[in-house]
C-alpha cells in the first residue's frame, strides 16, 4: 500500500473570554508531535495541527497552528480534504469541552468578572466529521483519571472510533507533560491491548503501524 496521509491534532486550545484570558490545560502536545514524528519516518505525508505548544516542528511535517477548538475544527476539515488517498486522523488534542459563551472585544475589569462566566459547548471534532469521508482511519485518545479502558470503550463506540489510546492521567510516567505513557490500546469490538510503560516516541510507532494495517484492512 502506499503512504497514508496522517492528519495528526496536538496540544491543548485556548477559549479566550477577553484579549488576555483564557480557559484551556496543560496539554504540551507531546504525544501528537511524536505521532507526527513517527509518521513522517515511516514515510508518510502528515500534516500537524497544533494548539499553543512550544515543541520544535518535526521535519518534513506541514505544520498549522490554531487557538480554539473551532479553529481547529476548520483546520482539521481543510487538512483532511486538502488531498487525495485514505487518510489516518490521530486526535492528540485535548479540546476544550467548553469555551466562553462571548468574547468581550477589550480586556474586562476585575470588577466585571465575577459570576460573569457563561459556558457553551464546543463542538466535539472528532464526532462532527462523522465517517464522511471513505478510507478514513479514526483515533481518539482518552485522557481519564481512573478506570481509562472502560471510558475508553465508551468513547470508542459514542465517537465511532477504529481505535481510543487510554490512559490514566492520574498515575506517575503518564499524561500531561511527561515524556513516557502508560496506555492501552480499545477497540471498537471491546478488545483492550494494555501497553507497559513505554516512551511517548515507542507508543506514537505503534500508532502508526496500526493506524497503517487498519487502512489496509480497510481497502
Ligand atoms: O475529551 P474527550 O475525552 O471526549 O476526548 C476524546 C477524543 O475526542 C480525543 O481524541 C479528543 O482529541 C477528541 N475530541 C474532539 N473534540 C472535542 C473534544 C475531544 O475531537 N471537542
Amino acid at each position: 500500500m502506499k503512504a497514508l496521509r496522517f492528519v495528526v491534532t496536538a496540544g491543548p486550545t485556548r477559549e479566550y473570554l477577553d484579549p488576555v484570558r483564557f480557559l484551556s490545560n496543560p496539554s504540551t502536545g507531546r504525544m501528537g508531535f511524536a505521532v507526527a514524528r513517527a509518521a513522517r519516518a515511516a514515510g508518510h505525508e502528515v500534516v500537524l495541527i497544533a494548539g499553543p505548544v512550544a515543541q520544535r516542528t518535526p521535519r518534513g511535517v506541514r505544520r498549522v497552528d490554531v487557538e480554539s477548538a473551532r479553529d481547529m475544527l476548520c483546520a482539521v476539515r481543510q487538512a483532511m480534504s486538502a488531498g487525495k488517498g485514505p487518510v489516518a486522523l490521530v486526535m492528540t488534542a485535548a479540546v476544550a469541552d467548553w469555551r466562553p459563551a462571548a468574547c468581550a472585544a477589550r480586556k474586562l475589569k476585575k470588577t466585571q468578572m465575577s459570576g460573569m462566566l457563561r459556558l457553551v459547548r464546543n463542538p466535539d471534532i472528532l464526532k462532527s466529521l462523522g465517517r464522511r469521508a471513505r478510507g478514513v482511519v479514526r483515533i481518539g485518545f482518552a485522557a481519564e483519571t481512573g478506570e481509562p479502558t472502560a471510558e475508553a470503550a465508551r468513547k470508542c463506540r459514542a465517537k465511532k472510533l477504529d481505535l481510543v489510546v487510554a490512559n490514566d492521567v492520574s498515575q506517575p510516567g503518564s499524561g500531561f507533560g511527561t515524556t513516557t505513557n502508560r496506555v492501552a490500546f480499545v477497540f471498537p469490538d471491546g478488545r483492550v491491548e494494555p501497553l507497559p510503560l513505554m516512551s511517548k516516541d515507542a507508543v506514537a510507532r505503534r500508532i502508526v503501524r496500526l493506524a497503517r494495517q487498519m487502512a489496509e484492512a480497510a481497502q
